[in-house]
């Protein structure tokens, strides 16, 4: 069962994996962003539209860029833009036990 545009649902096994190269990341009820590879940057990385924080705002709370790569293919799972120490957020949480009726 496909999730997301890069991630599948094994319902059998209740493990999410990529479905670019198959990489199990994570059992079905974890948060598969903590089981990727996450590369974090300044927000100027989003690309060549986004202004330093400083300047836009006058000064930097503390904003990042984090990326979440698949760390079998390295395909591209998403992005979002964070404050530094921010927990990551879980935006895909699957109901385990609705897959075992
Ligand atoms: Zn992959």
């Amino acid at each position: 069962m496909k999730i997301h545009e890069y991630l599948e649902l094994d319902a059998q096994a209740a493990t999410i994996s990529c479905s670019e190269c198959g990489e199990v990341l994570c059992d079905a009820d974890q948060n598969y962003k903590e089981h990727s590879s996450m590369r974090t940057g300044p927000v100027t990385d989003a690309g060549p539209l986004f202004q330093p924080p400083e300047r836009v705002l006058g000064s930097d709370p503390g904003y990042e860029f984090r990326e979440w790569f698949c760390p079998g293919c390295g395909v591209l799972f998403d992005h979002r833009f964070a404050l530094e120490g921010d927990r990551i957020i879980h935006d895909i949480e699957i109901d385990v036990e609705a897959l075992e009726s």
